[in-house]
């Protein structure tokens, strides 16, 4: 059976940077803004899964599209936050989705959801308005992982946010 894994975020955080940057190690610089929904298979303890990666130009504006948020918080089995550091109103949305997101699925055991956090855009730390300590208190606050990376510059962190997310995957699953 598949997984699907759905990315959200504001605008321009990185959510398709990061996403291309997972299934193809590259980083390109633009992406545009297509809703789109990729599949893709990796090999994860030694097994092959299919993954479904749907990664979604999210507003940030809850009320204006809650019935799509639903759809994509009830098709999705993990979900990748992502923020910019260089952004603080972007952070503030990851906080809000988190909730939404435990609400809208009702989970039996929310400190077990399979949440991650990701803080992009690591290499613009001329321009950080929000600190590392923020991003590892709100996981801390909301039991989810956290992770900083830079799409632009490194793939093997970006691997280990997708591996942080199926582990997480795997611990709900027992548990939920
Ligand atoms: P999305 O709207 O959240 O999907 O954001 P995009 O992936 O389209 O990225 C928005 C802009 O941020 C683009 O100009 C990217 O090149 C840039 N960007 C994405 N990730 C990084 C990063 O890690 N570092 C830097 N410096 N720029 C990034």
């Amino acid at each position: 059976m598949d997984t699907n894994i759905v990315v959200m975020g504001t605008e321009r955080v990185g959510k398709s940077a990061l996403t291309v940057r997972l299934l193809t190690r590259r980083f390109i610089g633009e992406y545009g803004d297509i809703e789109s929904i990729y599949s893709h298979s990796f090999m994860v303890d030694g097994r092959e899964i299919s993954v479904n990666i749907w990664d979604s130009p999210y507003s940030g504006d809850l009320s204006v599209e809650t019935s799509l948020f639903e759809k994509k918080v009830q098709w999705a089995d993990g979900y990748i936050l992502v923020y910019s550091i260089c952004d603080r109103a972007s952070f503030n949305t990851v906080s809000r989705l988190i909730q939404a997101i435990k609400s809208t699925k009702d989970y039996l055991n929310a400190d077990k959801a399979p949440i991650v956090i990701v803080g992009n855009k690591r290499d613009l730390h001329h321009r950080r308005t929000v600190l590392s300590e923020e991003g590892w208190l709100l996981a801390l606050k909301t039991d989810c992982h956290f992770y900083e990376v830079s799409a632009a510059e490194n793939y093997h962190s970006v691997l280990m946010v997708f591996h942080g997310l199926m582990d997480r995957m795997k611990d709900a699953k027992l548990t939920m």
